[in-house]
Formats: C-alpha cells, sequence, structure tokens
C-alpha cells in the first residue's frame, strides 16, 4: 500500500473525529470522538472547563514564559540568547497543538482550528532544512544536536510533535503541521535507523509516536525504528547516572523485565510505545512481557488512586510495595501514562482489568489535578498532605514539587498540557467495537453512534450521574434487525450489580441478541462506601484504612474536622460502616491524642484514653483543596487494639 493509499483509508477518520490510537490487529477497536460524544455529567463537565478555560490558560502561559517565543526566536536567529525554559519547553507547545487538534475534531469550533494553525505556524517555521526542530540545541552557543541522550530530550520532543501531526491528520488531513511530523520522523529515522546512531531516548515517547505514524501513514521504516528504540533499552547504552540506569530503563531489555521501574513517566510511556511495536509486528513474547510488567507493577506498586511513583528524588517507583501515602509523587503524567498503556493492553487483549485501572486512574489522578476553574493542576498527587500549604498566586511559576496545591504553572509544565490532551480526546476510552458489538468500558453519560465493520449501525445513549450514583440508563436508538452484541464492564468493586434487576457477576457481561430501537438496559451498580485495607506488605498503611465509593477513594480534610479535634489524632472506629449523606460519606472517629509531646514513642501498654466519637464527613479525594488549604489524608489509622499492662 503506498502512503497515499494507507492515508486515504485512514480518511474515515476525519469524519468520526479521530482518535489517538488505532492498532491494525487486536481485540478490540477504537471509536472516534464524533463516534462517542459525552453528554452533561462528570467528564463532560472537565473537558468543558479544559475547552474553556485550560487551553486558553495554557497558551496564555506559553507566550508569558516565552515557551512559543522560543520558536520565533529561532527564526529570527536569536537563540540562545532570547532562549526561555528548560531543555524540554518545546513539548508543552506540542502538547498544546494536539490538544487543539482533538478539541476541533470532536467539535469543528472554527476559532480553535485558527488558534492551531497560528500556533503551527510559528512551530513548522522553526524546522531546519533536514528536518530537526529542536529550539534548544545545535545552534552556535548551544549543546549540539544529540550530545546528552540522557537528559536532552530530544526525541522526546519530536515524538510529541509527531503525535500533534497525526492528530492533525486524524482530524483535518493533511497540512504543514503534519508535514513537518513526517519530515521530522524521516529526520529520527536517517540519524538513529541503521548504520546511524545506536541509542535511544533518555525519555520514551517517540517510541508510541512513531508507530502510530507507521499506523497512520503504512510507512514500514516508522514501525521498524520504533522496534528498534524499544529493543535498545536495558543493554547499559546511556550512561550511569546518579539515579542509576533503571531511571530510563536502560538496566534491563524490555523483554527481560519483570516490573516497571524507575522514572515512572519514563516507564509507562516505554511500556506503551513497546506495546504498540509488539501488536503491529505480532511479537507475543514482547507483549507477553508488558502484560507480565503491567499485572506485577499493578499488584506491588500501585497507589490505591492509580496513581504510580512513590520516590520524589528520582520521580520513580519505588520498590515492592514501597507505598507511602505521605510520599506519593504520582506524578499527574504518570496517571496519563497508565492509561495510555492500559488503553493499549485493552484494545490489544480485551481484558477488562485494563479498563478497571483507567477507570481508577481517570477518577482518582486524572480528575484530581485540575481546578474547579482549569487553572491551576496539582503536579505531584500526595495521599497525604501534613501541613496546610500556600497557594501560590495566579501568575507565578512554582518548581514542579514544591507547590503542594494547585498551581498555575510550573518550571517543568508537562502536566497541564498532558492533561488538556487528555481532556479533548477523553471520549476516545469510553467504548470500543469488534466485529460483533459494542463493548462500554467507561460509565459516564454519552451518545454513542457507530457502525461495524459490516455496515450495521448502532446508536446508544447512556443516562446517568455516575459515580454520584451507580444507575446507568442505555437506551438503544439506533439497531439492525439482526442480532449482536452489547458488552457492559461491571469493574472489579462492584459486588452485588443488577442488570434490569437480575444479579449480575463482575467482569465482562455479553448481550447477544436483536435489540430494538428505543428500549432501555438499566444497569445498577452498587456504589455504597466501603473501608478498604491494604496488603499487609504496604506496611506504610498497615493499621489504616481507605475509604473507597464506587470507583472514587475519598479523603478526610482538615476543613471538615470539628473545632478542637486535633487532626493527627483521629482514628477511624473500624466496627461502624460508613454512610452517604449529602454527597459525601460519614464515618465515625475517636480523638486519641499522643501521649507525650516530647518523645514520639511510648510504651504500647500506656495507650492514651479513647475520647467520644465524632462523626465526620470524608469528600472524594479528587476534590481535596478546592475549599481553601487543610491537611488531608486517603489513609485513616484504625483504633488501635488495646493492650492491657502487664
Ligand atoms: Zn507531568
Amino acid at each position: 500500500m503506498t502512503i497515499n493509499e494507507t492515508l486515504s483509508t485512514e480518511a474515515g477518520w476525519i469524519a468520526r473525529g479521530g482518535t489517538p490510537v488505532t492498532p491494525r490487529t487486536g481485540r478490540l477497536r477504537p471509536l472516534g470522538l464524533r463516534e462517542v460524544r459525552l453528554r452533561d455529567g462528570f467528564w463532560q463537565r472537565r473537558q468543558q472547563t479544559n475547552r474553556d478555560n485550560s487551553l486558553a490558560h495554557i497558551e496564555q502561559w506559553l507566550e508569558k514564559a516565552g515557551w512559543l517565543g522560543n520558536f520565533d526566536a529561532a527564526v529570527t536567529g536569536d537563540l540562545p540568547a532570547a532562549r526561555r525554559g528548560r531543555e524540554f519547553a518545546d513539548t508543552e507547545v506540542y502538547k498544546l497543538l494536539e490538544a487543539l487538534a482533538w478539541e476541533h475534531g470532536r467539535t469543528g469550533d472554527e476559532e480553535t482550528d485558527r488558534c492551531l494553525r497560528s500556533i503551527a505556524a510559528r512551530v513548522v517555521a522553526a524546522q531546519e532544512p533536514d528536518g530537526y526542530l529542536n529550539t534548544n540545541y545545535g545552534r552556535p552557543g548551544q549543546a549540539p544536536r544529540y550530545s546528552d541522550l540522557e537528559w536532552g530530550h530530544e526525541l522526546y520532543s519530536f515524538g510529541y510533535l509527531i503525535q500533534a501531526g497525526i492528530a492533525r491528520a486524524r482530524t483535518a488531513g493533511e497540512d504543514e503541521l503534519f508535514a513537518a511530523a513526517i519530515r521530522a520522523a524521516d529526520h529520527v529515522c536517517d540519524v538513529f535507523g541503521p548504520g546511524g546512531i545506536e541509542a535511544f531516548c533518555g525519555h520514551a515517547e517517540i517510541e508510541i509516536a512513531l508507530v502510530e505514524l507507521y499506523r497512520l501513514t503504512g510507512v514500514r521504516r516508522y514501525l521498524d525504528q520504533a522496534r528498534l528504540f524499544v529493543d535498545r533499552h536495558g543493554h547499559g547504552t546511556l550512561a550511569d547516572i546518579e539515579f542509576g540506569r533503571s531511571y530510563f530503563q536502560d538496566d534491563i531489555p524490555v523483554r527481560d523485565a519483570d516490573v516497571l521501574r524507575g522514572h515512572a513517566v519514563r516507564a509507562v510511556y516505554l511500556a506503551a510505545g513497546a506495546v504498540d511495536v509488539a501488536v503491529e509486528t505480532g511479537d507475543a513474547e514482547l507483549l507477553a512481557a508488558v502484560t507480565r510488567q503491567w499485572r506485577n507493577t499493578i499488584a506491588r506498586r500501585t497507589y490505591i488512586t492509580g496513581g504510580m511513583g512513590s520516590r520524589h528524588q528520582d520521580e520513580a517507583f519505588g520498590d515492592d510495595f514501597v507505598l507511602p501515602p505521605d510520599r506519593s509523587y504520582s506524578e499527574t503524567c504518570a496517571g496519563v501514562g497508565s492509561v495510555l498503556l492500559a488503553w493499549r493492553l485493552l484494545l490489544a487483549q480485551g481484558d477488562l482489568r485494563y479498563a478497571d485501572l483507567i477507570e481508577r486512574t481517570l477518577f482518582n489522578v486524572i480528575a484530581t489535578s485540575p481546578a474547579d476553574d482549569g487553572t491551576r493542576f496539582f503536579y505531584t498527587n500526595t495521599l497525604h498532605q501534613r501541613t496546610v500549604g500556600a497557594e501560590p498566586p495566579a501568575d507565578v511559576q512554582v518548581p514542579r514539587a514544591a507547590s503542594n496545591l494547585r498551581a498555575p504553572w510550573f518550571d517543568v509544565s508537562c502536566c497541564p498540557t498532558n492533561l488538556a490532551r487528555t481532556f479533548a480526546s477523553l471520549a476516545a476510552y469510553v467504548a470500543t467495537s469488534d466485529d460483533d458489538g459494542v463493548q462500554i468500558h467507561q460509565y459516564a453519560a454519552a451518545s454513542i453512534d457507530t457502525s461495524l465493520p459490516d455496515g450495521r449501525a448502532i446508536g446508544l445513549e447512556i443516562d446517568t450521574e455516575y459515580p454520584a450514583d451507580g444507575r446507568i440508563a442505555i437506551r438503544i436508538t439506533r439497531a439492525p434487525d439482526a442480532p449482536w452484541t452489547l458488552s457492559l464492564r461491571v469493574p472489579d468493586w462492584a459486588a452485588g450489580a443488577t442488570l434490569d434487576g437480575l444479579a449480575i457477576s463482575r467482569g465482562l457481561v455479553q448481550l447477544r441478541r436483536r435489540f430494538t430501537a428505543g428500549e432501555t438496559l438499566v444497569l445498577d451498580l452498587p456504589v455504597r462506601p466501603r473501608l478498604i485495607a491494604g496488603d499487609d506488605r504496604i506496611d506504610a498503611v498497615r493499621g489504616a484504612a481507605a475509604v473507597q465509593r464506587g470507583p472514587v477513594v475519598y479523603c478526610l480534610e482538615s476543613v471538615d474536622v470539628p473545632a478542637g479535634v486535633p487532626f493527627d489524632s483521629l482514628h477511624l472506629d473500624p466496627g461502624t460502616e460508613p454512610a452517604d449523606r449529602d454527597g459525601s460519606v460519614i464515618v465515625t472517629c475517636r480523638s486519641t491524642p499522643p501521649a507525650r509531646l516530647d518523645w514520639p514513642y511510648r510504651p504500647l501498654s500506656e495507650a492514651p484514653a479513647d475520647g467520644a466519637p465524632v462523626e465526620i464527613a470524608l469528600h472524594p479525594y479528587h476534590r481535596w483543596a478546592r475549599r481553601g488549604p487543610s491537611t488531608m489524608r486517603v489513609w485513616i489509622p484504625l483504633t488501635p487494639p488495646k493492650v492491657s499492662p502487664g
């Protein structure tokens, strides 16, 4: 197939609004951003805030911080003197372009299109004749190109440029931005292909971009290059650094590793790229390796929120079961990357565990980061805030982990732009299709209109207040006059779920029959609050419990604790059931003050007296710090057993 023939078969995506990931084989097929439309509900409100506020906020900051101006300065010859921002600042512009492309794809909004084209023109103007594009390297007075593969982020940067070009091609057709992405990809293959530099980038990202470009264009060279990059990891190619080579996954070959390790965002991005390579090359061994790593990572290295990364100094995964709540780094980008990885595995294998993790991560990491108005963000997502933070002013850029409250912009501002492209393309993760029907993975108020490969048209309308309420009404709006299969995910937490009043078990529910337009199915997921304990090997949360209601993790905030009751003195009474009340969850605690103030240890037998029981309202973790600064904890200590004096 020629590149033009492949692109014309891809042209069908434009009418469907595009979608980020389109494997050529696999268990499930993605739907386009116009085939699944979010309607008023939890996620549509956030997508609208992204559209109304976040995109403009990001563009303003990119101008103000000078990161967009870097491209202009490249054209006028004012680099490096005029260069602003960190070495990877270009990527925030590319992620904004990708977000704008998806936003335009799903809405067709002309102003979004104009905004995208004006930013893209500035970017494209800075590209050099051989396809190289980076405002931080290669000019007199700058470090030479590819002189610092460990930290330089040049290929990482190309990856986001290519993804922006792909998003544009899938939603509007080929244009200047797409052409720039092709030139960049060809340059990367020229320089790092056979006979070229035998290395890879310290931050994975080029891999997923090149595979997706192969999917879009049919040009095998891009896939081959991605496979080379994946396979070059794990052989000690990059320099040893203070964090060790595991930091950039250069310690163990991808197909030999058992668990994700090192820098969390790098790890999940590389794993996602390895899945893409495995799917497109039919490499069952590689796919099995990543599947094994994912399972072990979920079993041992993931927070209750779905957050990943428990080490601050290198933004990395901790060892197995090292998941201290007060050191939860859980970078927002690691949450985004985890969704990207799980989505690829879900499409390849159809296993609902991937969709379960996507749900957990969306509600507890992705939804937590942005402020209500979409102009402030958490970079890290702690599960235990010990001190009351101070909100940074709206015009101040802060170091990435310095703010313990949502900040408008960061020196390293990867998370806001990563959220922007995720919210703009969020509908892609709701449902899929296969030869015989439609699978609903995420429950949100939405309309689905699609056709199966044989042309059978299917329409669904989903009405729900989920996750506040577990009732999900699925109305058939279009159905062929023949049997087909509607598949529903019953989440791992949803024991006691019913469909049209009949008990169903957790996992996959497949309904194969003839449906009639107008009929409604009612799925009821019991979102009652429950106390959750951690595995004993997660020592940091032994003797504590968290509260989860449906997919949503709750937290205790100091603003909800009665005056005079010390926040740190509260113990949860495990004998009382948490109860729903006005959108919050009520638990009964006792205040047990420390016995001594001068030394934080005491004989076990000298237990302090329990205070009187006090009812306290918990709120969803994703809502924390929205009512002003507070201290907060997700894991609440249980009332300790009494030891009689001996
Ligand atoms: Zn980030």
